[in-house]
Protein backbone atom coordinates (compact mmCIF):
# COMPACT_ATOMS: atom_id res chain seq x y z
CA UNK A 1 0.00 0.00 0.00
CA UNK A 2 1.25 3.40 -0.56
CA UNK A 3 0.19 6.31 1.57
CA UNK A 4 0.29 10.22 0.34
CA UNK A 5 -0.46 12.40 3.47
CA UNK A 6 -1.14 16.25 2.80
CA UNK A 7 -2.18 18.99 5.07
CA UNK A 8 -5.91 20.39 4.58
CA UNK A 9 -5.93 24.06 5.06
CA UNK A 10 -8.90 26.64 5.65
CA UNK A 11 -9.28 29.79 3.67
CA UNK A 12 -6.47 31.66 5.41
CA UNK A 13 -3.98 29.18 4.57
CA UNK A 14 -4.21 27.67 8.19
CA UNK A 15 -3.79 23.52 8.32
CA UNK A 16 -6.67 22.20 10.17
CA UNK A 17 -6.23 19.02 9.56
CA UNK A 18 -4.49 15.96 7.40
CA UNK A 19 -5.92 13.72 4.58
CA UNK A 20 -4.93 10.50 4.16
CA UNK A 21 -4.80 8.66 0.76
CA UNK A 22 -4.28 5.06 0.71
CA UNK A 23 -3.54 3.57 -2.49
CA UNK A 24 -3.20 -0.56 -3.34
CA UNK A 25 0.14 -0.77 -5.44
CA UNK A 26 0.16 -4.74 -5.57
CA UNK A 27 -0.39 -4.02 -9.24
CA UNK A 28 2.26 -2.22 -10.25
CA UNK A 29 4.61 -4.59 -7.54
CA UNK A 30 3.52 -7.19 -9.41
CA UNK A 31 3.96 -5.71 -12.56
CA UNK A 32 7.47 -4.91 -11.65
CA UNK A 33 8.19 -8.10 -10.48
CA UNK A 34 7.22 -9.44 -13.70
CA UNK A 35 9.20 -7.50 -15.53
CA UNK A 36 12.70 -8.39 -13.40
CA UNK A 37 11.54 -11.96 -13.99
CA UNK A 38 11.04 -11.63 -17.63
CA UNK A 39 14.84 -9.90 -17.75
CA UNK A 40 16.56 -12.43 -15.60
CA UNK A 41 14.71 -15.38 -17.35
CA UNK A 42 15.73 -13.98 -20.73
CA UNK A 43 19.47 -13.23 -19.74
CA UNK A 44 19.61 -16.68 -18.36
CA UNK A 45 18.17 -18.60 -21.26
CA UNK A 46 20.46 -16.51 -23.52
CA UNK A 47 23.48 -17.07 -21.89
CA UNK A 48 23.81 -20.47 -22.28
CA UNK A 49 23.64 -21.55 -25.40
CA UNK A 50 26.66 -18.60 -25.87
CA UNK A 51 28.41 -19.47 -23.15
CA UNK A 52 28.72 -23.30 -25.38
CA UNK A 53 29.00 -21.56 -28.38
CA UNK A 54 32.31 -19.56 -26.84
CA UNK A 55 33.44 -22.97 -25.89
CA UNK A 56 33.43 -24.86 -29.04
CA UNK A 57 34.83 -21.33 -30.67
CA UNK A 58 37.65 -21.45 -28.33
CA UNK A 59 38.49 -25.06 -28.80
CA UNK A 60 38.21 -24.67 -32.58
CA UNK A 61 40.65 -21.35 -32.08
CA UNK A 62 43.33 -23.39 -30.56
CA UNK A 63 43.23 -26.53 -32.71
CA UNK A 64 43.40 -23.93 -36.32
CA UNK A 65 46.63 -22.60 -34.69
CA UNK A 66 48.00 -25.38 -34.71
CA UNK A 67 47.64 -26.05 -38.38
CA UNK A 68 48.40 -22.31 -39.10
CA UNK A 69 45.31 -21.22 -40.73
CA UNK A 70 45.31 -17.99 -40.59
CA UNK A 71 41.84 -16.76 -42.76
CA UNK A 72 39.67 -19.06 -40.55
CA UNK A 73 41.61 -18.17 -37.27
CA UNK A 74 40.52 -14.37 -37.68
CA UNK A 75 37.03 -15.14 -38.23
CA UNK A 76 36.65 -17.31 -35.01
CA UNK A 77 38.81 -14.72 -32.98
CA UNK A 78 36.12 -11.97 -34.52
CA UNK A 79 32.93 -14.45 -33.51
CA UNK A 80 34.57 -15.24 -29.93
CA UNK A 81 35.56 -11.62 -29.70
CA UNK A 82 31.42 -10.73 -30.28
CA UNK A 83 30.43 -13.67 -28.74
CA UNK A 84 32.53 -12.11 -25.54
CA UNK A 85 30.82 -8.70 -25.65
CA UNK A 86 27.41 -10.18 -25.32
CA UNK A 87 28.13 -12.13 -22.24
CA UNK A 88 29.41 -9.04 -20.94
CA UNK A 89 25.91 -7.36 -21.60
CA UNK A 90 24.33 -10.42 -20.67
CA UNK A 91 25.83 -10.35 -17.32
CA UNK A 92 24.93 -6.50 -16.89
CA UNK A 93 21.45 -7.26 -16.81
CA UNK A 94 21.38 -10.24 -14.65
CA UNK A 95 23.15 -8.15 -11.94
CA UNK A 96 20.47 -5.13 -12.80
CA UNK A 97 17.73 -7.19 -12.57
CA UNK A 98 19.31 -8.65 -8.95
CA UNK A 99 19.83 -5.42 -7.89
CA UNK A 100 16.45 -4.06 -8.04
CA UNK A 101 15.32 -7.26 -6.17
CA UNK A 102 17.82 -6.32 -3.89
CA UNK A 103 18.61 -9.87 -4.21
CA UNK A 104 22.68 -9.91 -5.40
CA UNK A 105 24.91 -11.56 -3.07
CA UNK A 106 28.52 -11.57 -2.11
CA UNK A 107 30.27 -14.77 -3.09
CA UNK A 108 33.73 -13.95 -1.33
CA UNK A 109 36.91 -15.85 -1.77
CA UNK A 110 40.46 -14.88 -1.00
CA UNK A 111 42.19 -14.29 -4.30
CA UNK A 112 45.49 -12.61 -5.96
CA UNK A 113 44.12 -9.80 -7.27
CA UNK A 114 47.20 -9.02 -10.02
CA UNK A 115 46.08 -12.76 -12.25
CA UNK A 116 42.64 -11.49 -11.61
CA UNK A 117 43.47 -8.13 -13.41
CA UNK A 118 45.90 -10.22 -15.56
CA UNK A 119 42.64 -11.66 -17.27
CA UNK A 120 40.98 -8.64 -17.64
CA UNK A 121 43.79 -7.10 -19.64
CA UNK A 122 44.58 -10.11 -21.36
CA UNK A 123 40.96 -9.94 -22.63
CA UNK A 124 40.62 -6.47 -23.21
CA UNK A 125 43.72 -6.83 -25.89
CA UNK A 126 41.36 -9.29 -28.07
CA UNK A 127 38.02 -7.45 -27.51
CA UNK A 128 40.11 -3.85 -28.25
CA UNK A 129 42.65 -4.73 -30.85
CA UNK A 130 43.20 -1.08 -32.12
CA UNK A 131 43.69 0.39 -28.65
CA UNK A 132 47.30 0.60 -26.44
CA UNK A 133 46.75 -1.24 -23.36
CA UNK A 134 49.59 -0.53 -21.20
CA UNK A 135 49.27 -2.40 -17.66
CA UNK A 136 51.27 -1.94 -14.49
CA UNK A 137 51.31 -4.82 -12.72
CA UNK A 138 51.33 -4.77 -8.68
CA UNK A 139 52.67 -7.71 -6.52
CA UNK A 140 51.09 -10.74 -5.64
CA UNK A 141 48.68 -9.37 -2.64
CA UNK A 142 45.72 -11.60 -1.95
CA UNK A 143 41.92 -9.95 -1.76
CA UNK A 144 38.83 -10.97 0.06
CA UNK A 145 35.83 -10.49 -2.76
CA UNK A 146 33.42 -11.53 -5.11
CA UNK A 147 35.60 -12.45 -8.00
CA UNK A 148 33.05 -12.67 -10.80
CA UNK A 149 31.64 -9.27 -9.75
CA UNK A 150 35.04 -7.35 -9.29
CA UNK A 151 36.13 -9.07 -13.07
CA UNK A 152 32.76 -7.74 -13.96
CA UNK A 153 33.49 -4.18 -12.46
CA UNK A 154 37.04 -3.68 -14.24
CA UNK A 155 35.81 -5.39 -17.61
CA UNK A 156 32.70 -1.99 -17.80
CA UNK A 157 35.73 0.31 -16.38
CA UNK A 158 38.34 -0.97 -19.43
CA UNK A 159 35.26 -1.33 -22.15
CA UNK A 160 34.01 2.19 -21.27
CA UNK A 161 37.89 3.52 -21.99
CA UNK A 162 38.07 1.60 -25.38
CA UNK A 163 34.59 3.25 -25.88
CA UNK A 164 35.34 6.47 -25.32
CA UNK A 165 38.75 6.68 -26.36
CA UNK A 166 39.74 6.92 -30.04
CA UNK A 167 41.79 3.64 -31.51
CA UNK A 168 45.41 4.05 -31.25
CA UNK A 169 44.95 5.76 -27.81
CA UNK A 170 46.51 4.48 -24.95
CA UNK A 171 44.63 3.18 -21.96
CA UNK A 172 46.25 2.71 -18.89
CA UNK A 173 45.73 0.53 -16.02
CA UNK A 174 47.71 0.21 -12.73
CA UNK A 175 47.37 -1.17 -9.42
CA UNK A 176 49.26 0.28 -6.64
CA UNK A 177 49.54 -0.25 -2.45
CA UNK A 178 48.54 2.69 -0.99
CA UNK A 179 49.01 1.85 2.63
CA UNK A 180 47.19 -0.91 3.37
CA UNK A 181 44.68 -0.88 0.22
CA UNK A 182 45.46 -1.70 -3.32
CA UNK A 183 44.35 1.01 -5.65
CA UNK A 184 42.81 0.30 -9.25
CA UNK A 185 42.71 2.63 -11.81
CA UNK A 186 41.79 2.76 -15.73
CA UNK A 187 42.68 5.97 -17.51
CA UNK A 188 42.14 7.13 -20.96
CA UNK A 189 43.17 9.86 -23.09
CA UNK A 190 39.43 9.79 -24.82
CA UNK A 191 36.06 12.47 -24.98
CA UNK A 192 36.30 13.31 -20.71
CA UNK A 193 33.28 14.08 -19.03
CA UNK A 194 32.07 17.34 -17.71
CA UNK A 195 31.87 18.26 -13.81
CA UNK A 196 27.94 18.35 -14.21
CA UNK A 197 28.15 14.87 -15.83
CA UNK A 198 30.48 13.32 -13.44
CA UNK A 199 27.84 13.75 -10.78
CA UNK A 200 25.25 11.74 -12.40
CA UNK A 201 27.22 8.97 -14.19
CA UNK A 202 26.37 6.60 -11.33
CA UNK A 203 22.71 6.84 -11.30
CA UNK A 204 21.10 3.91 -13.33
CA UNK A 205 20.13 4.19 -17.13
CA UNK A 206 22.27 8.01 -17.34
CA UNK A 207 24.20 8.39 -20.53
CA UNK A 208 26.17 11.84 -21.25
CA UNK A 209 24.24 12.95 -24.41
CA UNK A 210 27.37 14.47 -26.24
CA UNK A 211 27.28 14.90 -29.85
CA UNK A 212 30.89 13.15 -29.87
CA UNK A 213 29.48 9.87 -28.00
CA UNK A 214 25.93 9.38 -29.56
CA UNK A 215 27.44 7.06 -32.15
CA UNK A 216 28.61 4.84 -29.17
CA UNK A 217 26.17 1.84 -28.36
CA UNK A 218 25.55 1.36 -24.60
CA UNK A 219 22.18 1.58 -22.26
CA UNK A 220 24.38 3.37 -18.88
CA UNK A 221 23.95 0.64 -16.81
CA UNK A 222 27.69 -0.10 -16.60
CA UNK A 223 28.96 2.39 -13.97
CA UNK A 224 25.96 2.26 -12.08
CA UNK A 225 26.80 -1.78 -11.67
CA UNK A 226 30.22 -0.76 -10.92
CA UNK A 227 28.97 1.76 -8.41
CA UNK A 228 26.39 -0.80 -6.86
CA UNK A 229 29.17 -3.69 -6.64
CA UNK A 230 31.78 -1.80 -4.97
CA UNK A 231 29.28 -0.68 -2.73
CA UNK A 232 28.45 -4.07 -1.47
CA UNK A 233 32.28 -4.60 -1.15
CA UNK A 234 32.26 -1.72 1.13
CA UNK A 235 34.13 0.36 -1.38
CA UNK A 236 33.49 3.04 -3.78
CA UNK A 237 34.09 4.20 -7.50
CA UNK A 238 35.95 7.52 -7.96
CA UNK A 239 36.30 9.65 -11.27
CA UNK A 240 38.47 12.44 -12.12
CA UNK A 241 37.98 13.95 -16.08
CA UNK A 242 38.32 16.81 -18.09
CA UNK A 243 36.77 17.40 -21.33
CA UNK A 244 38.75 16.59 -24.35
CA UNK A 245 41.56 15.17 -22.39
CA UNK A 246 40.94 12.00 -20.73
CA UNK A 247 39.26 10.07 -17.73
CA UNK A 248 40.33 7.79 -14.76
CA UNK A 249 38.22 5.90 -13.21
CA UNK A 250 39.49 3.95 -9.95
CA UNK A 251 38.73 1.66 -6.60
CA UNK A 252 40.45 0.74 -3.63
CA UNK A 253 40.21 -2.36 -2.03
CA UNK A 254 41.53 -3.52 1.67
CA UNK A 255 44.80 -6.42 1.41
CA UNK A 256 44.19 -9.16 3.37
CA UNK A 257 47.25 -10.02 3.05
CA UNK A 258 51.15 -10.12 1.42
CA UNK A 259 51.24 -13.13 1.33
CA UNK A 260 52.01 -15.49 -1.88
CA UNK A 261 49.29 -18.24 -1.88
P1 LIG B 1 27.12 3.10 -21.37
O1 LIG B 1 26.53 1.78 -21.66
O2 LIG B 1 26.33 4.23 -21.92
O3 LIG B 1 28.57 3.18 -21.70
P2 LIG B 1 27.85 3.47 -18.55
O4 LIG B 1 26.98 3.42 -17.36
O5 LIG B 1 28.99 2.53 -18.59
O6 LIG B 1 26.90 3.26 -19.79
O7 LIG B 1 28.41 4.94 -18.69
C1 LIG B 1 27.52 6.03 -18.55
C2 LIG B 1 27.98 7.20 -19.40
O8 LIG B 1 29.22 7.71 -18.87
C3 LIG B 1 28.32 6.83 -20.84
O9 LIG B 1 27.17 6.91 -21.64
C4 LIG B 1 29.37 7.86 -21.23
O10 LIG B 1 28.75 9.02 -21.69
C5 LIG B 1 30.05 8.17 -19.91
N1 LIG B 1 31.36 7.49 -19.77
C6 LIG B 1 31.61 6.34 -19.10
N2 LIG B 1 32.91 6.02 -19.13
C7 LIG B 1 33.51 7.00 -19.85
C8 LIG B 1 34.87 7.26 -20.23
N3 LIG B 1 35.88 6.45 -19.89
N4 LIG B 1 35.11 8.38 -20.96
C9 LIG B 1 34.10 9.24 -21.31
N5 LIG B 1 32.80 9.04 -20.97
C10 LIG B 1 32.51 7.95 -20.25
Amino acid sequence: VSLTISPVKDKAGNIIGLSKIARDITDKKMAEQRKNDFVAIVSHELKTPLTSMKSYIQLALGKIKESNESFIESVLTRAHTQTQKMTMMINDFLNLSRIEEGKMPLNRSRFVLSELIDEVVEEGCILAPNHLIEYQRCSRFIVDADKDKLCQVMNNLLSNAVKYSDPGTVINICCKIEVDVVRVSFSDHGLGISAEDQKRLFERFYRVSDERAKNVSGFGIGLYLVAEILKLHGSKITVSSEIGKGSVFSFCLPIESKELI
